[in-house]
C-alpha cells in the first residue's frame, strides 16, 4: 500500500502548534486523498467537503488570533454513521433511515467539538452494527485497503478502512460484540473497546445496549490513548456512564513497561477450532517479544468460552429486538409514501419490510422469539446466568495475570462473500464477543501479516477501568514490535 499520506494524530497536534501545517492543509490533504482512493475503498458513505473546508478556516483564525479551542484544533475526524453529528446523515448504513439528518450532537461529538475536531463525514458500517464484514451494510460495499477482494471487518469496517486506506488521521468506531477490534485487526491499525461505562453511550444509536461502547481507531496506540482522554467520562445522559475520573492515559505512556507484568495466554483460545496458524504464529511470536522485555507469559483458563456465541447471540438479539421497535415508518424510518398501507399495523410492516435488510429482521426475529412468553426462562434467562459466569470467568483468570494475549479473529480478513451463512459469521466473532459480555476493556494492535501482506491484530484484555494498564502493555508492545 506504500507510505501512508497522512500525519497521525500526535504528529498532526505538533505540526498545528508549530505552525508547519495548518487545518486547512491538513482536511485538504484528507479530502484529496478520499478524491483518490475512495472509489475504490469505499469507507464513507458522506463527505461535507464545503463545511469541512469552512471549519478548517475557522479553526485556522482562531489559531492565528490566538483563541484556539485546544491542540486539537482543526484536526479532522471520520465517524461511524452511528453516531450523531448535527446537520449530517445518520444512517447506520439502513435504507430505513436513509433521508435522516441528525438534529443533535452526540455525547462524544460534542467533547470533540469542544476540543475543535472537524467532522469529516460518515463511515460505511453493517447494518444498525449487526455484522462483522460490513458485507451487511444496506447502502454500499467496502474493500479492505490491502487487498480489494477482501472485507475490511466490520461492524466497523469504514472507519478501521479509512484510517488504514490514509483517508482519515482517526476514526471513531463502535463495539458491540467486537466491531471496532476486529476491523482494526484486519486493516492493520488500532482499535480499544473501553470499558463499558467509559464512554457515554447518549447519541449512539442503540444496538445492544448492555454490550455497545464507543471507541476509537488510530494508527498508533498512542493515538487512541488521546482519543480515550478526549471522549471519556461520566454524563447525566448516559445513566450507565461510569463515575470514576477518566483521563491520564496518554501520559502514563511515557512510562510504559512490560517489566514484570503477568501476561495470560487462555488455553482454551488456542484450541480454537480453525485457527489460522499464521494468526497463532503472530500471536506467540508477540508473547515471545513481551517476554524479551521482561513480561511473565502465564497460561490461563477461560472455560466458558464455549458458550460465549450462544449467550451472546441471544442477549444481543434480544436487546436488538427492543431497540428497533421504534423504526416503524412513523417515529422514526421510511415511510410508505403512496399510500399503499390500508391500516397503521400495514403501515408498519411495510416500513419494516422494505427498509431492513435481512440480517436485521432475523436478528430481530431471533431477538422477540428469546423474549416471548414460555422461551425467555430457557433461553434469555439461561444466557443472562451464562454472562455472569463468563464474567466471573475473566476476574479469576485476572487474579492470575495483569493482562490477557490472545488472537481476535481465528483468521485474517477473508474474501468478499466467503462465509456465506450467518451461522459462520458468528463463529468469527468467538475471541472478541466474551469481552462486551464481561464489561471489561479490549484492544486490537497489529502484530503481523500473513505472507500474502494481509494484517494480523493482537487482541490484548485488561480488568475493567484499568485503560492505562492495557494500553501501556501495547504501547510496549508496539514499540519493541518495530514496523510491519
Ligand atoms: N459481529 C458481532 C455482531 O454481529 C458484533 C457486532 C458489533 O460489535 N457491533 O453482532
Amino acid at each position: 500500500m506504500g507510505a501512508l499520506p497522512l500525519p497521525t494524530l500526535d504528529q498532526a497536534v505538533s505540526a498545528l502548534r508549530d505552525g508547519a501545517t495548518s487545518s486547512r492543509e491538513l482536511c485538504e490533504s484528507v479530502l484529496g486523498r478520499i478524491d483518490t482512493v475512495d472509489s475504490r475503498i469505499g469507507a464513507y458513505l458522506y463527505v461535507d467537503r464545503e463545511e469541512v473546508l469552512a471549519d478548517a478556516a475557522a479553526a485556522d483564525r482562531r489559531r492565528a488570533d490566538g483563541s484556539q479551542l485546544g491542540p486539537f484544533d482543526g484536526i479532522p475526524i471520520a465517524v461511524k454513521d452511528n453516531m450523531a453529528v448535527r446537520g449530517q446523515p445518520l444512517t447506520c448504513a439502513s435504507r430505513i433511515l436513509k433521508d435522516f439528518v441528525s438534529p443533535y450532537d452526540a455525547t462524544v461529538i460534542e467533547r470533540l467539538r469542544s476540543q475543535g475536531f472537524i467532522f469529516l463525514g460518515r463511515t460505511n458500517m453493517d447494518e444498525f452494527a449487526m455484522g462483522s464484514s460490513n458485507e451487511n451494510s444496506g447502502l454500499q460495499a467496502t474493500s479492505n485497503p490491502h487487498d480489494s477482494s477482501r472485507v475490511p471487518g466490520g461492524s466497523s469496517g469504514g472507519s478501521a478502512a479509512a484510517v488504514a486506506g490514509g483517508e482519515a488521521i482517526v476514526a471513531l468506531g463502535s463495539d458491540t460484540g467486537g466491531s471496532i477490534r476486529l476491523p482494526a485487526s484486519f486493516c492493520g491499525v488500532v482499535g480499544v473497546k473501553p470499558t463499558y461505562g467509559r464512554v457515554s453511550r447518549y447519541g449512539l444509536v442503540a444496538f445492544a445496549s448492555s454490550l455497545d461502547q464507543i471507541g476509537p481507531l488510530t494508527r498508533t496506540v498512542r493515538d487512541s490513548a488521546l482519543m480515550l482522554d478526549i471522549i471519556s467520562g461520566r454524563d447525566p445522559r448516559d445513566s450507565t456512564s461510569l463515575p470514576e475520573p477518566a483521563g491520564g492515559c496518554a501520559s502514563c505512556l511515557s512510562a510504559a513497561s512490560v517489566n514484570g507484568m503477568r501476561c495470560g495466554m487462555p488455553r482454551e483460545y488456542f484450541e480454537v477450532e480453525g485457527l489460522d496458524p499464521s494468526v497463532r504464529e503472530c500471536v506467540e511470536n508477540a508473547a515471545r517479544q513481551l517476554e524479551a522485555e521482561g513480561a511473565e507469559i502465564v497460561e490461563v483458563s477461560l472455560p466458558m468460552l464455549k458458550y460465549a456465541i450462544a449467550a451472546y447471540y441471544i442477549i444481543a438479539t434480544a436487546e436488538a429486538s427492543a431497540n428497533l421497535a421504534r423504526f416503524d415508518g412513523v417515529r422514526y424510518g421510511l415511510r410508505d409514501s403512496e399510500g399503499e398501507a390500508e391500516s397503521l399495523l400495514a403501515q408498519y410492516r411495510l416500513s419494516r419490510a422494505r427498509g431492513f435488510g435481512d440480517e436485521v429482521k432475523r436478528r430481530i426475529i431471533l431477538g422477540t422469539y428469546v423474549l416471548s412468553s414460555g422461551y425467555y426462562d430457557a433461553y434469555y434467562l439461561r444466557a443472562q446466568k451464562v454472562r455472569t459466569l463468563i464474567r466471573k470467568d475473566f476476574e479469576h483468570a485476572f487474579t492470575e495475570c495483569d493482562v490477557i494475549l490472545s488472537p481476535v479473529s481465528p483468521e485474517p480478513a477473508y474474501k468478499k462473500g466467503e462465509l456465506a451463512t450467518p451461522l459462520r459469521m458468528y463463529l468469527a466473532d468467538i475471541y472478541t464477543i466474551s469481552v462486551n459480555l464481561a464489561g471489561i476493556c479490549g484492544l486490537s494492535v497489529p502484530c503481523g501479516a500473513t505472507e500474502s501482506g494481509l494484517p494480523i491484530g493482537l487482541q490484548m484484555l485488561a480488568p475493567a477501568l484499568h485503560e492505562k494498564r492495557l494500553l501501556q502493555a501495547a504501547a510496549t508492545y508496539e514499540a519493541i514490535r518495530g514496523d510491519l
